[in-house]
């Protein structure tokens, strides 16, 4: 299947009622570990890649890594997206490389680090969207701050500090026009997102709840939301890793947060938790291998588990079938002949 645009994936899970998964790669074996798991659960799913991942795989090799897989499981469909995006030139390259969707995080000036002004994400995203829709690619942004700093983006600090208002998340959305946004709902990125198992005083799920009442139509995106589980956490320390005890976003918070609007669920430290994990546990157990294909196996089978299990959990496992891939080409024709709708419905207060 050629690779699908987001927001067609995003459309459709709306319709259904379910969530996305969206898994972080920088390698071979994890895109691997994600086609296993989507044809094994037949589910529909995004891939992204971060800059940092970008830099580390070098893009030839992640594009054409990820359309071998849209070559070697026809029945799946794929999108490919870009994970903040931190400038209007780093969208621009990851269209041009053939990613079909891309993130512009505004929330944060080009240096990845510093708060913007709701003007400047403002501005900068439109300007994605307008050159993005003209290509059929889609677009995600961010409103509020996300905490932590994962590959060197964030603005680090507490999930707490930049936390969405809905008023602001109405004006953004009608203002950029896009097709998915990112809300700031107090979670982290990275494994160290909360102290203790999280309540309403710290994930702020009722913040979700009242943005999507405002844009019903919208497709939320939750970002930071590994469960980081305890079993994984004791595999990696079992074996020789020194993890402080941390806590994630509890899989029942996310299905509530899919019920009330939530497509795309970004989930990557759950997964290289599990990587990591089965890698020290082969080399605690057997210190004279030294065959990479030894320790890689495991560690892709090990990410398998966790994504068929999010798969099913989010909701989207059994749907790759639902639908036939829209051309991009028709995707653009869609944003520009109004049929693709970015003007979003906005309920009242
Ligand atoms: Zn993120």
């Amino acid at each position: 299947m050629p690779l699908v645009s987001m927001r067609q994936l995003l459309d459709e899970a709306a319709k259904g009622g379910y969530g996305v998964g969206a898994f972080n790669v920088n390698d071979m074996e994890q895109i691997q570990a994600i086609m296993e798991a989507a044809k094994e659960t037949k589910s529909p799913v995004i891939i992204q890649a971060s800059r940092g991942a970008r830099q580390f795989a070098q893009d030839r090799y992640l594009f054409h890594l990820i359309l071998a897989a849209s070559e070697l499981y026809p029945e799946i469909p794929i999108a490919m997206h870009q994970d903040h995006g931190n400038s209007f030139e780093t969208c621009k390259s990851a269209i041009e490389l053939g990613f079909t969707s891309v993130m512009m995080d505004g929330s944060l000036k080009a240096d990845g680090k510093t708060p913007a002004s709701f003007e400047e994400n403002v501005e900068v995203t439109r300007k994605v969207v307008d050159y993005a829709h003209e290509r059929g690619v889609t677009v995600e942004g961010e409103i509020g701050v996300l905490g932590g700093v994962e590959d060197g983006h964030g603005a680090g600090g507490s999930g707490l500090d930049h936390i969405t208002d809905p008023d602001q998340a109405v004006e953004f959305a009608e203002r950029t026009g896009v097709d998915a946004l990112a809300i700031a709902i107090g979670t982290s990125h990275g494994a160290y997102k909360f102290t203790k198992k999280p309540d309403g005083s710290v994930l702020k799920m009722d913040v979700l709840i009242a943005i999507h009442k405002r844009l019903p139509n919208t497709h939320l995106v939750m970002h930071g939301s590994s469960s980081v589980p305890q079993d994984l956490q004791d595999i990696v320390n079992q074996y020789g890793g020194k993890l402080k005890p941390t806590w994630g976003v509890p899989v029942e918070e996310i299905q509530l947060g899919i019920r009330n609007g939530v497509r795309k669920i970004n989930v990557d430290t759950d997964n290289r938790l599990a990587i990591t994990g089965a890698i020290r546990k082969v080399l605690w157990e057997s210190p004279e291998k030294f065959d990479p294909r030894d320790y890689m196996k495991p560690a892709r089978e090990a990410m398998q588990k966790v994504v068929a299990l999010r798969m099913t959990q989010f909701g989207q496992a059994g749907h790759a079938g639902d639908y036939q891939p829209v051309s991009i080409a028709d995707i653009a024709k869609g944003y520009k002949d109004g049929s693709l709708s970015t003007r979003p419905l906005v309920a009242a207060k």
